[in-house]
């Protein structure tokens, strides 16, 4: 079969996902993209099944261009997606900044997305890009190997925990850990901002059990999808079956997360990861759609899609 029939065969399959459950589409809140060339970089250490990536085998399913990747989104019928990106230095993060708001200037279906990284003039950066409009912020602390808890970033918190603004943390220790990831310096961030909105990324594979008590404990803690329950993850850090009715109860603050387009399978799987939980129609149209929806139209009523009727 050509790769484009592949291609849109699977977007068929995905609308008919959403479509059976009576969406109006899907809210991806952890898709990629960054300049080209630090996508490329980052594909590149893909490659090298580098321990960043615990040295597995990770074929990047969606290596196309910018534009093709975002019309691919659209096909699937994602109304609404980010541009999750984040430094690895000092110094960077202005930068990608200022590309990601220029993204979501030419892009009106992404959430303009902003990062963060631990250095003196964070507090105003992030002050500006909320000024400008980011809608969620993005802070990877494996790649980034800091502390979230660093006093440096205690007023950059502040900032967004004040604003209401969401920001989705790479704070697990999957697929490999870092020197500051874990459920512990995210619960000291956590006793000082209570309020802050944080999505831990891919459930917190694979402290999935911590990361959940922390979203117990904290009504704005909420928990991204990326990966997890997919045939990928559960073959090395398979979500504890014990926990599912936790997970299950948290079902407004669950929000699907792809990793689009750095995933090693089908966009499709993930989805369908998602509805052999057997946790039932009504879950999965809040995860899919209706949780996302709610929480970026509350941050602004104007420019995101509204929840679906559902029912
Ligand atoms: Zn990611």
């Amino acid at each position: 079969m050509s790769e484009q029939r592949k291609v849109s065969e699977e977007a068929g399959e995905v609308r008919r996902f959403w479509g059976r459950l009576g969406l109006p589409g899907l809210i991806d809140v952890h898709t990629h993209f960054m300049p080209e060339r630090v996508l490329h970089k980052v594909w590149a250490y893909f490659d090298t099944n580098g321990p960043l990536v615990g040295g597995l085998e990770w074929p990047i399913t969606y290596r196309k261009a910018e534009e093709e990747r975002a019309a691919l989104l659209r096909e699937f019928g994602v109304r609404a997606f980010t541009s999750m990106l984040y430094p690895h230095k000092p110094g960077m993060a202005g930068w990608l900044n200022g590309w990601a708001a220029d993204f979501a200037r030419r892009t009106p279906d992404c959430l303009h997305t902003a990062t963060l990284y631990p250095e003196p003039d964070v507090e105003t950066y992030v002050r500006e890009a909320v000024a400008a409009g980011a809608r969620v912020f993005k802070a990877h602390v494996q790649v980034g190997a800091y502390d979230p808890a660093d006093e440096r970033l205690d007023p950059a918190w502040g900032v967004l925990a004040e604003a209401g603004t969401p920001v989705v943390m790479h704070c697990g220790s999957g697929p490999a850990p870092g020197k500051h990831t874990g459920p512990e310096p995210v619960a000291r961030v956590l006793a000082r901002h209570p309020r802050l909105r944080l999505i831990v990324a891919h459930m917190g594979m694979p402290e999935y059990e911590e990361f959940l008590g922390l979203a117990e404990r904290y009504n704005e803690v909420r928990l991204d999808t990326t990966m997890a329950f997919t045939d990928f993850t559960e073959g090395f850090m398979p979500y504890p079956r014990a926990a599912l009715p936790r997970f299950a109860a948290l079902g407004d603050r669950i929000l699907f997360g792809s990793d689009f387009p750095n995933i090693p399978y089908p966009y499709l799987h993930q989805l369908q990861a998602l509805e052999r939980l057997g946790l039932g129609e009504e879950w999965l149209r809040a995860v899919c759609h209706d949780n996302a929806a709610a929480l970026f139209t509350a941050a602004d009523p104007h420019t995101c899609p509204s929840p679906a009727p559902s029912g």
